[in-house]
């Protein structure tokens, strides 16, 4: 059966994992558990190319964003944010709600971040103390050259790079020690193939260093608590155990078929689309897609295709959000698809297209 569910988070949970999360419940102290742990957090660090530890934590991405945050920063700090999208733009709410002096950089929605436009923001802000950048704005479907903006913004300051990964990570190339990259943010329901629940953060050493001089409040997202836990491969409080479950079978799947090959199965599947769309007469709503989906525009022809999809054929595509809904629509293709999978999606819209397109 090909998948019916293409929204870029959340994703279709392979049988398999389904399986590895009904497992009987142990609990968070026992001997089993902390075994659990550490296997999982080596392995956590195998696909973030760290050395640095990856908190796990119960919540969904967000809620790892907000860990590091109230971890790291302290009020009055000035932040610098590239807005080309809605996560970029909830990023910077977030952080002006915990009182950070936040210079929102806009770019148009559809483009993506560029070292030029990076390194011109930071001349005008050289005294920020973090830049926050999306990887994959998972809102318009552009990528961003992380690695490339970072190389070429570092020459120039010691901010802390925090990116978000949510939807590259298991999907794109992405590698944080080398990348240099200072707070790394991913959650389950993407390219961990996982449920929602798990938020995932790590620190480069520099960021850890900048912890011990953050008074902001917290408690269940002390970041610098959670690694003590870590180190001992302990639970501050009472984890998501059977996602933890899920996730010991969704490192094993990654690293069996290895990164490298999960990032170029992705491209292949993302061409193989837009190959198949553009044939059948549909255009794209981003000239700079990443691999993780698929943003189209809404033909004039057929302007209710999201719900057409939907009832008609029970496809699960995403909506455009905010202002965008009318305009486009997007496919995720993040985690366990397979080209059966692209090839029933693309023949569905082909005959979408042949019904309603006007004939030239
Ligand atoms: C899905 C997504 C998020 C979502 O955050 P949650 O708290 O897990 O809902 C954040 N950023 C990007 C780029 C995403 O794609």
């Amino acid at each position: 059966m090909p998948q019916t569910l293409f929204t870029p988070g959340p994703v279709p949970v392979p049988a398999t994992i389904v399986e590895s999360m009904s497992q009987p419940m142990i609990h968070h102290h026992s001997a089993e558990a902390k075994a659990l742990f550490g296997s999982i957090n080596t392995r956590l660090q195998q696909v973030f190319f760290t050395e640095q530890p990856v908190l796990t934590l119960s919540s969904s991405s967000t809620g790892a964003a907000e860990a590091a945050v109230c971890s790291l920063f302290n009020r009055g700090e000035k932040a610098l944010v590239f807005n080309n999208g809605r996560f970029a733009e909830r990023w910077a709410r977030m952080l002006r709600v915990f009182g950070l002096n936040v210079q929102e950089i806009m770019i148009e929605w559809a483009k993506p971040v560029t070292a030029e436009i990076a390194t011109q923001a930071l001349h005008q802000h050289p005294d920020v103390s973090c830049i926050w950048l999306v990887h994959s704005e998972t809102s318009t479907g552009a990528l961003s050259d992380v690695q490339g903006i970072i190389a070429s913004l570092r020459p120039f300051t010691n901010a802390l790079m925090c990116v978000d990964a949510v939807s590259s990570l298991g999907v794109h190339e992405l590698r944080m020690d080398d990348w240099d990259i200072d707070v790394l943010l991913c959650g389950s329901q993407k390219g961990f193939m996982l449920p929602p629940g798990l938020g995932f953060v790590a620190l480069s050493q520099k960021a850890w260093q900048k912890t011990a001089q953050c008074s902001t409040p917290r408690f269940y997202f002390d970041l610098k608590a959670a690694a003590e836990a870590h180190r001992k491969n302990a639970a501050l409080f009472t984890p998501a155990m059977s996602l933890l479950f899920g996730l010991d079978a969704a490192l094993d799947r990654m690293l069996k078929e290895g990164m490298e090959k999960v990032w170029a199965r992705h491209e292949q599947l993302a061409t193989l689309l837009r190959t198949e769309l553009l044939q059948s007469g549909y255009t794209f709503f981003t000239h700079h897609p990443s691999n993780a989906l698929t943003t189209v525009l809404i033909p004039e022809w057929c302007t209710d295709i999201v719900q057409i999809l939907l009832k008609r054929y029970a496809v699960h595509v995403a909506p455009g959000q905010d202002h965008l809904q009318r305009i486009m629509f997007r496919i995720g293709h993040i985690g366990a698809y397979t080209q059966e999978d692209v090839h029933f999606l693309a023949s569905i819209l082909r005959t979408i297209a042949t019904e309603y397109r006007p004939s030239l």
